[in-house]
């Protein structure tokens, strides 16, 4: 399986970083090894003094399928969930800034958080779904799928042009506003709705 990351697609997010507003989703890959196992910590890896969290949406391909309409779409997902994006920003900057991918700073191992899944048809409608993210039980990200620049299904059909979507693939749908640095001993709360879909402890 992939996992296809969209970054800047909350337009607070952007203000942040100070990105420019983009004509076309930012897009970009992590490997299988990028996930975080199930009830592991997360550890700072030794080549960044400054990881960050990024809470995101989450969504689970379940059919294959290339060129996808955003018409169709919605029939290529049923899960929800919500995971971390976690981003070496020190090393990713450097990065950017001789013009080279980001892989390094954003694909590492346990750079990816997935969370517990909910069935899409637990809500109304998937572009008014509230997440937050806690830092050691304080509200630091809280997000609203409607603020996205791109909405799913037309993430969906962006991506499927490039890379055939394939059953288990999931795509995390970019970050709001409210990203930080992470430091050992964290514990970090994700959840929908008010329903928490992860705990992680930072080491
Ligand atoms: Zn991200």
């Amino acid at each position: 399986m992939k996992i296809i990351c969209i970054g800047r697609n909350y337009t607070e997010h952007i203000k942040e970083l100070e990105n420019e507003k983009p004509t076309d989703p930012v897009v970009f890959l992590k490997p299988d090894t990028a996930i975080l196992l199930k009830k592991q910590p997360f550890f700072i890896p030794d080549f960044s003094n400054d990881v960050h969290y990024e809470v995101e949406i989450l969504v689970r391909i379940n059919k294959i399928g290339k060129y996808i309409d955003k018409k169709f779409a919605h029939k290529y997902y049923d899960e929800i969930g919500l995971g971390i994006d976690f981003t070496a920003r020190d090393l990713q900057s450097q990065l950017k800034s001789k013009g080279l991918p980001w892989e390094k700073a954003k694909a590492f191992d346990g750079s990816a958080v997935v969370g517990d899944w909910l069935q899409k048809s637990n809500f109304a409608d998937v572009n008014n779904i509230s997440f937050t993210l806690e830092q050691n039980e304080k509200t630091v990200q809280a997000g609203n799928t409607s603020h996205m620049l791109w909405k799913i299904d037309e993430l969906i059909e962006y991506v499927s042009k490039y890379f055939t979507l394939k059953i288990g693939d999931i795509i995390f749908t970019g970050t709001p506003a409210g990203v930080g640095k992470v430091s050992i001993n964290d514990q970090l709360v994700g959840a929908i709705e008010g329903q928490q879909l992860f705990s992680i402890k930072v080491k």
